[in-house]
């Protein structure tokens, strides 16, 4: 027979919280997951009343379960919320999570704006992948780069305070390992999840980046979100999935080691961070003029790549 659940002792349970040994009914397990995500917001100061908040959402689960936990405190703060969704031009892809975002923010109630790669920066994900110089340019790597952008150009052209995005302990792992090996090691500063605020007055933050991706999963389940469950064609081509598998991998044989590498990493970006910042040397793009750390932001640097391969070709 199901045990009963450790917090209620009334219902049967429905989760197992391998990590902490709890088992978990229905409710109560609703309940531990939006109590975390205000513990995570009070804990690093992420949002104050009567901000207007621009929530990043995909289609994907956890973007959808954000939008409806943060539409459930939004009454309590006085929060205003408008969902932004980023259309990168994928073919197949896109057009089934767009639906699902329309439809789900009909039904809640909230703002919904959507913008897209092509009017932004002059090429869909589709035309970049056949426009890119070389494979070395990955496919995240170029549409990473833009949706930074897109996100805050789509949330300051809504007048947000905040940005809100749905980064899960599992994304900050992955993202973490992917900035040491790569050598950017003032990123690893950057992810300190206590927001700093940006020149153009916005503030970021990741009210999920203390609960495991899995957990999320069985959230918007159980939540009856319908979201998108189909991957994109490009994932493969990033590192990123190799990290994701050593990760539930060795959760699955050491349960709460992602619990326990998240506090040393983000120990260490604290670190990171507080270096930094005696250092920090601020520039702006000579091209747009947005914040960067060199002459020529990232955005701009891959713009001039796919444009100068785009002239080649029509040459
Ligand atoms: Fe973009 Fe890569 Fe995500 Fe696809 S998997 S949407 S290319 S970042
Ligand atoms: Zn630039």
């Amino acid at each position: 027979m199901t045990p009963l659940c450790n917090k209620c002792n009334k219902k049967h349970t429905v989760f197992h919280r391998r990590y902490s040994g709890e088992n978990l009914c229905r409710s109560c397990f609703m309940y531990s997951i939006e109590k975390k995500t205000l513990q995570t917001i009070s804990k690093y100061s992420m949002l104050k009343f009567n901000q207007r908040i621009a929530v990043g959402v995909s289609g994907g689960k956890d973007s959808l379960a954000l939008l409806h936990i943060l539409k459930k405190i939004s009454k309590r703060n006085n929060n205003d919320i408008i969902a932004i969704t980023i259309d990168e031009g994928i073919e197949g892809y896109r057009n089934e999570s767009l639906s699902i975002v329309k439809n789900f923010c009909k039904n809640e109630e909230i703002l919904l704006r959507i913008f897209n790669y092509k009017d932004l920066f002059g090429s869909n994900m589709d035309e970049a992948i056949t426009e890119r110089p070389s494979n070395k340019l990955s496919a995240c790597s170029i549409c990473g780069t833009f949706r930074r952008r897109a996100l805050d150009l789509a949330s300051l052209s809504v007048d947000a305070d905040i940005l809100a995005t749905a980064h899960n302990l599992d994304d900050y792992l992955q993202t973490f390992m992917i900035n040491l090996f790569s050598g950017d090691v003032s990123r690893i500063g950057w992810m300190y999840p206590r927001p700093i605020e940006y020149s153009n007055g916005l503030k970021k933050i990741k009210p999920f980046v203390e609960i495991y991706e899995s957990e999320i999963v069985f959230y918007a389940f159980h939540s009856r979100i319908e979201f998108q469950t189909d991957q994109c064609p490009y994932m493969d081509e990033s590192i990123r999935s190799e990290f994701r598998s050593f990760f539930n991998d060795l959760e699955k044989i050491h349960p709460g080691i992602k619990y326990n590498c998240f506090n040393s990493m983000n120990k260490l970006s604290k670190i990171v961070k507080s270096v930094e910042k005696n250092e920090e040397v601020k520039n702006t793009c000579l091209n747009c003029g947005e914040t960067s750390s060199n002459n020529i932001c990232s955005v701009c640097t891959t713009i001039q790549l796919l444009d100068l391969r785009k002239k080649n070709f029509s040459n």
